[in-house]
């Protein structure tokens, strides 16, 4: 009998991705939803059909840092290697709007889709009638991909979607892009190591940047800022109408609301009420994907109020759709951004994801837990890195304690952005 993930990965490892149900070969395996919107698998302990495949893909207990492997790439050891890095928007003007940054990722697939460079794309919009239950599907029409538009803060199993395309004969021989977050983009590495056919069918990876995920909890404080409870609303944008964006929330009753992003963003950014695997996470771009998309946190970047992406291309063949979708009108490419600008941007990320991140895996082991393995170099720490680190993770601990919780819904938003951390001078504010 070998063991499964449910028995080898404790909750505080898993990062909810979803990718054992996909490459489970006897359906073994299913992410459940619980009463607070995580995502876990649920499933036999042990198992004797199989030799743990569902084990050797699973992001959440190993980090691939991929090392260089194209010599006429450049190189950094805060996001491996890159080929170019570029300012984008979406050319569609109402795109750009309404995504979360600058709607790249949105005008690009639209292009892959139109010109039959893909058959679809694996994408996550949010239930029609489920608001904050998102749903990651396989979208095959331009409608499709606008419908998915924008960032969801919330735990998304989307790798399990990959089963679909592993295991639908009818998908054998077509070809699609994953979008997803870095840990996501782990897990799809690791499928495709175990399942080799699905480096065909997927020969093309989208990553979002991530600093960190959001439980619910965070959702349920910002809403109840503004006298809404989590049960009322019938829709939610987390970020529309322009940059950097609007939080907006259709009630029950047929009301709209729309509201600044502070009460979700501050709380957020100094790390309450993130999942616990987020703090042990050492990849803020998504270092295994072909092209990784984020926001121009810069006072340079600011001037466009419908939003800009930055968009890294890892590798050539990723530069080379991104000037084509360009000729092809899809996006507008605004300029290239300097490496050192783009650490700036993000500077906190990659204090806590990889400059500091040793006090975080320092801590874990003195209470007795297992922390990710990883294959690859990080950078060396600093100790300015290391105590911010440390006081992130201090703060995240504090806000799973229950009477926390309750607590913290009677505490006005104002409490926040007083003790907001030393590093919000590089975030552009709404
Ligand atoms: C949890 C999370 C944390 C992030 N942290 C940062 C950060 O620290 N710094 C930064 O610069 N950017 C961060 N981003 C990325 C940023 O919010 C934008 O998604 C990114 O800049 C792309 O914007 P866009 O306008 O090009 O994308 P859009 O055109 O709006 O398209 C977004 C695409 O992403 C997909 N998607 C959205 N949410 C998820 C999800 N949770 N899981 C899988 N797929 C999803 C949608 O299906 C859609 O296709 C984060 C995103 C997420 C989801
Ligand atoms: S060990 Fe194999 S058969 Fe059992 S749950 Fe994991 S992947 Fe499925
Ligand atoms: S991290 Fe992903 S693969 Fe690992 S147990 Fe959690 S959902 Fe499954
Ligand atoms: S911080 Fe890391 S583990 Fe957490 S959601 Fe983002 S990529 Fe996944």
């Amino acid at each position: 009998m070998n063991n499964t993930v449910i028995s080898d990965v404790p909750r505080y490892l898993c990062c909810q991705c979803g990718v054992c149900e996909a490459v489970c070969p006897h359906r073994r395996i299913e992410m459940i939803r619980d009463s607070v919107g995580n995502y876990w698998p649920a499933g036999p302990d042990k198992c004797k059909d199989c030799k743990s495949i569902c084990i050797s893909v699973c992001p959440g207990r190993k980090i691939r840092i991929p090392d260089k492997s194209d010599d006429s790439a450049s190189y950094h050891e805060l996001i491996g290697q890159y080929f170019k890095i570029y300012v984008v928007k979406a050319s569609d003007r109402k795109t750009q709007y309404h995504s979360s940054s600058g709607g790249a990722v949105t005008a690009l697939l639209q292009y892959l889709l139109t010109s039959g460079q893909t058959d679809g794309a694996v994408v996550t919009r949010f239930k029609k009638n489920h608001p904050l239950e998102p749903e990651t599907f396989i979208a095959t029409s331009s409608e499709e991909i606008l419908e998915a538009q924008g960032s969801k803060y919330i735990p998304v199993p989307a790798c399990r979607t990959v089963r679909d395309i592993w295991q639908d004969r009818e998908k054998r021989n077509k070809k699609y892009v994953f979008v997803g977050i870095p840990c996501q983009m782990n897990g799809i590495f690791y499928a495709k190591q175990r399942i080799p056919r699905l480096q065909h069918q997927i020969p093309l990876t989208f990553s979002l940047f991530c600093g960190r995920n959001a439980t619910l909890e965070l959702t349920r404080y910002a809403l109840k800022q503004h006298n809404i409870e989590l049960e009322d609303i019938r829709d939610i944008k987390f970020r529309s109408h322009g940059w950097p964006g609007k939080m907006t929330v259709v009630t029950k009753d047929g009301q709209t609301h729309i509201f600044s992003r502070r009460s979700f963003l501050i709380p957020w950014t100094n790390n309450f009420f993130n999942p616990d695997r987020c703090t042990t996470c050492t990849d803020v771009i998504g270092e295994n994907a072909d092209l990784c998309f984020g926001d121009a946190w810069l006072p340079e970047m600011s001037d466009d109020k419908a939003g800009l992406s930055v968009v890294i291309a890892k590798n050539k063949k990723a530069a080379r759709i991104l000037e084509q979708a360009c000729d092809s009108a899809y996006i507008d490419i605004v300029g290239d951004l300097p490496i050192e600008r783009l650490l700036f941007s993000q500077i906190g990320q990659f204090k806590k994801k990889k400059s500091g991140v040793k006090s975080v895996y320092f801590m874990e082991q003195l209470r007795g837990r297992k922390v990710p393995q990883l294959t690859g170099r990080l950078p060396k720490q600093t100790k300015e890195a290391l105590i911010y680190t440390f006081l992130s993770y201090i703060n995240n601990n504090i806000s799973k304690i229950p009477i926390f919780s309750w607590v913290n819904m009677k505490i006005p938003m104002k409490f926040w952005d007083i003790i907001s951390h030393p590093f919000k001078k590089n975030v552009v504010r709404d």
